[in-house]
């Protein structure tokens, strides 16, 4: 049941914590509610789900319009600039800018509506060609150029470690994102944060949380298999 695997898994980042001395209130656990139904969604809702991450923007206002106020949504897949005025204002956190066209776009929407628009900056950490994200090495010089956009906010770094077997694998991984974040924390930069760091999937999300993650984003974990035939 649903409500089983939400208490495994938040259980699981419980004893990851004990063993690093982190406390658990520092990570937040987002439910990747992809593909899945509304009434699915209205169940982890019921068990006291308020965090939920879609990856298409359709998709997420649709559930958005279909569920309660008190969610909190966040976008968490590959971003169209057409479609960033979609979510502008109606989601908690835009976890996908790796360029800065779509870092101006962000900031064109932001402005329109007077308000400022918390985003991650997403790294490729495995450097592999399917996936988005810029490079490691890139980071610092796209937060420069974005942290001039005074509609967006900083607030930390994102990626989507490569598919591994055995999640020790990802681990030095994780802790590159996390040098890097206290790097970039180090430049000072003004109207850049580092407090986010957003790592984890069902398969690794322990590590990633021993390895320093606030957010982790886990839908399998939680929700099961996805079915991307229906
Ligand atoms: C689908 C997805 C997840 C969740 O993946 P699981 O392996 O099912 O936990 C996390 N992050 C992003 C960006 C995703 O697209």
């Amino acid at each position: 049941m649903l409500k089983d695997s939400l208490e495994t898994v938040q259980n699981n980042i419980n004893e990851a914590c004990k063993r690093v001395g982190r406390d658990p209130s520092e990570v937040t656990l987002i439910a990747v509610s992809k593909t899945k139904p509304v009434e699915v969604l209205q169940e982890a809702y019921d068990a006291g789900v308020r965090v939920f991450g879609e990856n298409k923007v359709q998709e997420l206002t649709s559930k958005m319009d279909q569920l309660p106020d008190d969610i909190h949504w966040h976008m968490i897949g590959h971003l169209q600039r057409n479609k960033v005025k979609y979510i502008a204002g109606r989601v908690e956190l835009i976890h996908s800018v790796d360029t800065f066209r779509l870092a101006e776009e962000i900031n064109i929407q932001a402005k329109k509506r007077g308000i400022i628009i918390p985003i991650l900056v997403e790294i490729n950490i495995g450097n592999e060609e399917t996936k988005f994200g810029i490079r490691a090495e890139d980071t610092l010089e796209l937060v420069r150029q974005t942290a001039q956009l005074d509609g967006v906010s900083i607030k930390g770094l994102m990626t989507i470690a490569p598919y591994v077997v055995d999640s020790e694998e990802n681990r030095p991984l994780f802790h590159k994102i996390r040098d890097l974040s206290i790097d970039i924390r180090n430049e000072n930069i003004h109207n850049v944060s580092m407090d986010i760091l957003s790592m984890g999937m069902t398969n690794d999300y322990e590590v990633a949380v021993e390895e320093g993650a606030t957010m982790v984003r886990v839908g399998t974990g939680i929700f099961g298999e996805r079915n991307y035939n229906i």
